[in-house]
């Protein structure tokens, strides 16, 4: 089968590999399309991987093969399948920490999501993995998993209902992330330095918009909340400036949230502006199998609207350039159809 193989630091061959082959309670897929993650384009800008590896794991496939002992699935079925599963009974599993669970980070699917076939291992086929009905198509479907790690961090804020969070960053984890606050509902700014994003967030459910790099952001929010200011700031992009000009907009009591790495390098807080404030600064990475039910029923229902953020499909081939065309910002979602 052809596979998309990512080679430290810099190229992306596509090269014949064998087919996985599947043990008692396994399932061959045969794949039709997995969206390219942030986390993939960071692996490769940052050249993460210290071996040959391929990347994607936001993936729907056809069930092709079935090991000894499947129950839950049966040939022909569409799937949806995620990469990681929680032992659900360590320290770091007993406290909600299901992300970092070591048995969490060894799992994994063979070889990955750029590929033509993958084996599902049992415990995916168990807890990560879900059919996906005739009314999601593929795109919809592979949402599942970016959309899950959404529904954790948008869980952990523990926000209530006319809260007002503001949203830096308008890509597809963005106008997600906008949609479930949506839900609660609170009322969203959404922050980008693209007019087109700034639009699309405003079909989607934001209720403000402004330009990330705005002089203004700090008094708009003042102004829309009685002069308290954000509940939340979620940042999805950005950087270490954009976090220390937060500070400005958050509450007294507020959380700032970091869902994306905006720096590798250190960033120099107030540590007398968190505690005097009670700042919280939290982060949520990666979901649990319960966060991925509840994406997958949020998108079946229609709750969450992701086609809207499908910017591109290629083939394997295409892969090294998409990462290209997410880092300089002229892609939204990519989706490559092996
Ligand atoms: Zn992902
Ligand atoms: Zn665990």
């Amino acid at each position: 089968m052809r596979a998309a193989v990512y080679y430290p630091p810099d190229s992306i061959r596509v090269e014949e590999v064998p087919v996985p082959k599947i043990g008692d309670g396994e399932i061959l897929l045969k794949v039709r399309a997995c969206g390219v993650c942030g986390t993939d384009v960071l692996k490769v800008t940052r050249a993460l991987p210290k071996k040959p590896v391929v990347l994607g794991h936001e993936l729907v496939g056809d069930v092709v093969g079935l090991g000894k002992g499947v129950q839950k699935f049966k040939a022909g079925d569409r799937l949806v399948v995620a990469h990681h599963v929680p032992c659900g009974q360590c320290h770091y599993c007993r406290h909600g920490n299901h992300s970092m669970c070591r048995h969490f980070k060894e799992t994994n699917l063979d070889p990955g999501g750029f590929a033509e076939y993958l084996r599902i291992p049992a415990e995916h086929v168990e807890q990560t993995a879900f059919k996906v009905p005739a009314q999601l198509s593929d795109d919809e479907g592979l949402f599942t998993e970016p959309l899950s790690c959404c529904v954790r961090n948008v869980r952990r804020a523990s926000l209530l209902p006319g809260d007002f969070a503001v949203v830096v960053g308008m890509g597809s984890i963005g106008l997600m992330m906008v949609q479930l606050l949506k839900l609660i509902p609170t009322q969203v700014l959404a922050l980008d330095l693209f007019e087109e994003r700034l639009d699309l967030a405003k079909r989607l459910g934001a209720d403000f918009t402004l330009r990330g790099d705005s002089p203004d952001i700090a008094a708009f929010v003042a102004d829309h909340t009685e002069g308290r200011r954000a509940d939340i700031v979620v940042f999805t992009a950005g950087g270490g400036r954009v976090f220390q000009n937060a500070f400005t907009w958050v509450r007294d009591g507020g959380a700032l949230n970091l869902f994306a790495s905006l720096s590798d390098k250190p960033v120099e807080v107030s540590l007398d502006s968190l505690y005097h404030h009670e700042i919280t600064v939290f982060s949520s990475y990666s979901p649990s199998p319960e966060d991925l039910a509840e994406a997958h029923r949020l998108l079946c229902e229609k709750k969450v609207q992701v086609a809207p953020l499908v910017t591109h499909h290629v083939g394997l081939d295409r892969l090294r350039e998409s990462v290209d065309w997410i880092t300089a910002q002229k892609a939204m979602k990519v989706i490559v159809n092996p």
